[in-house]
């Protein structure tokens, strides 16, 4: 920067000099000539200049080349961190699906502290996930719950379900970390979140799963005056930086969330996010984006995945609905079905090909029922995205013609239902 600036000022004065030395030459030759000799220390000093910014001539293209071999890097990073989030240049093949295993789990909550159901172990999650029409892939949680399983016995059951593993999720927001993972006050705590996450690091390589899954739904904080914003923030960005400088080999994503269980949450929007991993610095960190946070913090879910896109960051996606107040976790489609088919179409526009994950809580639903009617309503969203009119669409954007626009995309889902 320093440098840069020498060199302009140099070829400012370089040019005044030139430029003094040529009028002095031709338009004031008398100007010189009488005084030849007073004149001398001036010409000297304008001569050094002339000399001194041919020397520098070289030094200044290399310091542009610099600039723009700079601007190809980043441009290059970009490219290559959207490839880790599946944008290709070909168009979408068979689509696939996906649910987290806590899908098939049964709940507690704070008045039904008996649970929803009968606890069940993830074996059991697992063998009801295979019974799900068309799911090829399943997001587990870690450590395993519902009992002392070893990798074994789960690569066992997936493998009779047919069921590959897409993500790990390590439980960095179960009570050891109420105060937080990643920002926890006490360093000690903040090891433990360092080591589980470590932990599901082995365990991705194990399954052969595409990332690690960072869910830090106790960073934040609840109260105004509770924390220094800024300490939280490094934290958090420490945090996640060193686990994904310390394992190149994999893929991290960050699941953002406006709020629950903290009342906010640090990474709690696809800007703030964005802004981190951009801070980070590193290709293999990217965003999970769910539909459900998206909207429940207000923002347009395909706009916030063109964004994520743009930056080549976007690694995966969950979806379901909500009534945008709070994450309910309903069935995807159930209440937003056009803006889910705004996102859909964002991802296919841009050749996303990820898996359309189910991230949905069915607390009094048969799992494996609530589960189908989610992949046929996103079946006949992608039904509806091979018969949506583009290039109509495409011209009604260019007017920002919100009527053409709407009704050329119901026409297409509604008619695909
Ligand atoms: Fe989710
Ligand atoms: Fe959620």
């Amino acid at each position: 920067m320093t440098f840069s600036i020498t060199i302009e000022c140099y070829r400012i004065l370089s040019i005044y000099f030139c430029l003094s030395v040529i009028l002095s030459e031709t338009t004031f030759p008398h100007y010189r000539s009488p005084g030849l000799e007073r004149e001398k220390p001036l010409f000297c000093c304008n001569a050094a200049f002339i000399l001194g910014s041919i020397a520098v001539f070289p030094l200044l293209k290399q310091s542009k080349c610099e600039k723009y071999r700079k601007q190809i890097k980043i441009t290059e990073s970009i490219h290559s961190s959207a490839s880790l989030g599946h944008v290709t240049e070909e168009p979408m093949s068979a689509q696939r699906f996906g649910a987290g295993i806590w899908h098939f789990a049964t709940y507690l909550d704070r008045y039904a502290t008996d649970g929803y159901g009968a606890p069940r172990s993830v074996i059991e999650a697992i063998d009801l996930a295979g019974q799900v029409k068309d799911l090829s892939v399943v997001d587990i949680n870690y450590p395993f719950f519902g009992g002392d399983f070893s990798n074994a016995q789960v690569k066992e059951a997936l493998d009779r379900n047919k069921l590959g593993v897409i993500g790990i999720t390590p439980e960095i927001y179960t009570r050891e970390f109420v105060k937080g993972s990643f920002t926890n006050p006490d360093a000690g705590v903040r090891r433990r979140a360092h080591e589980l996450v470590t932990e599901a690091c082995d365990q991705v390589r194990y399954f052969g799963a595409d990332y690690v899954k960072l869910w830090p739904g106790q960073d934040g904080w609840d109260y105004p005056f509770q924390v220094d914003y800024g300490t939280l923030w490094k934290h958090s960005l420490d945090g996640v930086g060193r686990l994904a400088s310390e394992n190149p080999d994999l893929k991290f994503v960050i699941e953002y969330k406006p709020r629950e269980p903290r009342v906010r949450m640090s990474f709690g929007s696809v800007a703030r996010t964005l802004l981190g991993i951009e801070k980070i610095g590193l290709p293999n960190v990217g965003i999970l984006l769910d539909f459900g946070h998206a909207i429940m913090g207000g923002e347009s879910a395909a706009d916030s995945a063109q964004l994520a896109i743009d930056y080549g960051r976007l690694f995966g996606m969950d979806v379901n609905d909500n009534y945008r107040s709070w994450d309910d976790d309903l069935v995807a489609g159930s209440l937003h079905p056009i803006e889910i088919f705004e996102f859909f179409y964002v991802l296919r526009k841009n050749n996303w090909e990820g898996v359309w994950q189910l991230d949905q809580f069915p607390f009094r639903e048969d799992s494996i029922a609530t589960a189908n009617h989610a992949i046929d309503f996103l079946k006949a969203a992608a039904k509806g995205l091979d018969a949506l009119d583009v290039d109509a669409l495409k011209e009604a954007q260019s007017r920002h013609d919100a009527i053409s626009g709407l009704k050329i995309a119901q026409k297409a889902l509604f008619g695909a239902m």
